[in-house]
């Protein structure tokens, strides 16, 4: 991790520790408010996202899903990180992800109001759409990284193999059948099989960060010049663990 990183992350460590246990009292620049033995996450400043490389926020995102495994989130004063945030946002990250309920990124990665773009669809599938939004996440705003999250027991993916057809969610269904076609299992190759599901999810998840690589020239150039890194993940219902995706 980057000094400078470093030095964000053990400034809002510092502000946690001097007002733990203290009065109410307001932190100078930082829109902080803390009450006896109550401190809160900051949004993120212009400075301390630019101070990041990809890979600082790889790691910021992983470690805040440690904290969220282990039950020790950082306090969200949500009214401060709106009222930091209004005027401008430096979010360090673009998240693709499911729409499922037990999914959502920001809690998942312990992350607060105005660190993160968030386009979620079910499936994570990736289309004209989605591939504008996470342009403009990263071209226009300045994200750093780009994280594709599938989910075990997924029921997009259940779907797929299943060959559900309802409305427009068969059209939709239809973007997950690539990974069901290529994923190699010489098992059950059904939705009841939990292993074969999640092994659909993932290959779902390579195929998105394929699609996005493809499709937007804009991203697969940022890429190539190391400005940013685009990468996948799987989230795992049971433990709340994100595991990411060679
Ligand atoms: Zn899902």
């Amino acid at each position: 991790m980057s000094n400078k990183l470093d030095s964000c992350i053990s400034r809002r460590h510092a502000i946690k520790t001097a007002l733990a246990g203290g009065a109410a009292s307001l932190v100078a620049g930082t829109g902080l408010m803390s009450f006896s033995g109550v401190s809160f996450a900051a949004a993120l400043t212009k400075e301390e996202r630019d101070a990041m490389s990809p890979d600082d926020v790889i790691a910021m995102m992983q470690e805040g899903n440690e904290r969220f495994r282990s039950g020790k989130m950082q306090q969200h004063d949500y009214l401060a990180q709106k009222r930091a945030s209004a005027k401008g946002q430096f979010p360090a990250a673009a998240i693709l992800s499911c729409i499922d309920s037990r999914t959502p990124a920001e809690i998942l990665l312990d992350m607060g109001l105005g660190e993160s773009f968030n386009a979620r669809v079910a499936g994570n599938i990736c289309n004209d759409d989605i591939v504008g939004s996470l342009e403009f996440a990263c071209a226009a705003a300045g994200a750093k990284v780009i994280l594709v999250m599938g989910h075990t027991a997924c029921g997009a993916v259940k779907g797929a193999i299943d060959k559900v057809k309802l409305g427009k969610l068969t059209g939709l269904l239809d973007e997950i059948q690539p990974a069901v076609q290529t994923t190699k299992y010489d098992g059950d190759r059904t939705s009841k099989n939990a292993e074969f599901v999640d092994q659909v999810a993932a290959n779902n998840v390579r195929h998105s960060i394929k699609e996005i690589r493809e499709e937007s020239e804009v991203l697969a150039k940022m890429e190539k010049e190391g400005k940013i890194k685009i990468v996948g993940a799987m989230y795992h219902l049971n433990d709340g663990r994100l595991e990411l995706l060679s």
